[in-house]
């Protein structure tokens, strides 16, 4: 007979592996939908609570788009987003496209940037819509 605890790490592992199993940078819903393949039984407030304190441990990031929904992305290397105009589809991109503007901005103003997020919204030449 499995204890609560068991029970409860063994959704929060598998929440996590569908996280970081996906590029996608997935709603709490599409995780939802995928752990109910292997976990029949988990609820949505579960889905959510579970994404929510491994986003606040920073294990996982949150992430608000535009559109004003919450996503969750299993890579917490720091990096940037494209965000697709014409599919909504999110890419990842090197943080290497900041540390340029991170020393410009610093020869110009003497503002010493340690954290920089940028978002790119506009169409990408490899996607069909
Ligand atoms: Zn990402």
């Amino acid at each position: 007979m499995e204890k609560a605890g068991q029970r409860y790490s063994r959704q929060r592992e598998e929440i996590l592996k569908i996280v970081r199993a996906t590029k996608t940078h997935p709603t709490a819903d599409w995780v939802y939908e995928q752990s109910r393949h292997k976990i029949p039984s988990i609820s949505l407030g579960t889905v959510y609570r579970n994404l929510n304190l491994l986003a606040d441990e920073g294990i996982i990031r949150r992430l608000v788009f535009e559109d004003g929904k919450v996503r969750f992305d299993g890579n917490v290397d720091e990096h940037h987003h494209f965000v697709s105009t014409k599919t909504g589809k999110i890419y990842d991109i090197d943080k290497k496209y900041s540390q340029e503007l991170i020393d410009k901005l610093y020869q110009d103003t003497g503002f010493k940037a340690t954290v920089c997020k940028i978002e790119f919204f506009g169409e990408v030449d490899s996607e069909e819509a």
